[in-house]
């Protein structure tokens, strides 16, 4: 009976120890010094891995448009570059990782931002028996990040672009204009705006801390409280460097081969997206030529009337 019954727990223990392995839940954290790319690879990671993209910075801008004092905080605190307070922070976290659509896993990006967060973080999966799995920190230098502030643009989503920092990911709602023009876009004037989200079809803006003088805080302020996060989770083996200041398809397979990833052709999300989702501009003018494609069918058909009839008979 003995000689039955080990094979069969064994088999029962390997097949319950693969299915906790597989079930288990991929909890990532991306991290970088402002501008530094996490925007701009989450989006292939969340789609790759088919997890959700908690952006707390985008969380918190969300949170300052609900008008309560705490979003009313918040606002303040971004505005002026600082980190806001822990309490409202983790709230907003620990609300947001227990939504169903958390249930494979999911992509923080921007938390934990000092060592405080993440024995909260770290806190709050235990209680489900989980830990971090993974973190993506990507390392770029000071002028890199300079470039960056100074031409990025954001739409309401979070989606990230450029007006020339780098040409992909300049929108083509700029890209189709004749080369030196001015990218621009305020909230009352639309009619003149050039730069639009390729993939959701949003106006985009100049985040208000997006200057050098707030970069150079916030990058002072990663340095003192972001950097030790990265000390607190290096003995459990899960901190993945990537240089980020490299061309960005590369910067992409690191991130892969990091996350233990089979390699794909590039940033696999973007151009996906990017083929799928026309900008308004587009958007219009496909409208436009469809309109006058069928006028000049309805037009070219009724006066050559007596030659089709006959054709169609033929
Ligand atoms: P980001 O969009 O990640 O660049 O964040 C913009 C601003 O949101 C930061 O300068 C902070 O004021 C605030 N913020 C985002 N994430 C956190 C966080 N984990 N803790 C505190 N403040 C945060």
């Amino acid at each position: 009976m003995a000689k039955y019954l080990a094979p069969l727990v064994l088999g029962l223990a390997l097949l319950f120890g693969c299915n906790a392995e597989e079930n288990k839940r991929k909890i990532i954290i991306i991290l970088g010094a402002p501008c530094a790319g996490c925007g701009t690879q989450s989006p292939s990671i969340v789609k790759t891995l088919g997890v959700p993209h908690l952006d707390t910075g985008n969380m918190l801008r969300q949170a300052s448009l609900s008008g309560t004092p705490a979003g009313l905080t918040a606002a303040r605190m971004m505005k002026e570059g600082v980190l806001v307070t822990d309490e409202i922070v983790n709230e907003v976290v620990g609300d947001r990782i227990k939504q169903p659509d958390c249930a494979k896993g999911f992509l923080l990006d921007g938390y934990p931002r000092n060592v405080a967060q993440s024995a909260v973080l770290d806190k709050m999966l235990a209680k489900t028996g989980e830990s971090v799995t993974d973190i993506i920190s990507i390392d770029v230098p000071m002028k890199g990040l300079q470039q960056c502030v100074l031409h990025r643009w954001t739409a309401d989503g979070g989606d990230e672009w450029t007006s020339n920092y780098m040409a992909f990911r300049v929108p083509k709602s700029l890209k189709s204009l004749p080369p030196g023009t001015k990218a621009q876009c305020q909230p009352d004037d639309l009619k003149h705006c050039n730069m639009w989200d390729d993939w959701t079809g949003e106006p985009l803006y100049r985040r208000a801390d997006d200057n050098l003088e707030t970069l150079a805080e916030r990058v002072k302020i990663y340095h003192a409280q972001t950097y030790p996060v990265l000390d607190h989770y290096k003995p459990q083996g899960v901190v993945r460097a990537i240089d980020g200041y490299q061309p960005e398809p590369k910067v992409w397979a690191d991130i892969e081969k990091g996350l233990g990833l089979p390699p794909s052709a590039g940033l696999i999300a973007v151009p996906t997206l990017a083929a799928d989702v026309p900008t308004p501009m587009q958007a219009i003018m496909l409208l436009a030529s469809g309109a006058i494609a069928i006028a000049v069918a309805v037009l070219t058909r009724s006066s050559n009337s007596e030659m089709s009839e006959p054709l169609l008979l033929e």
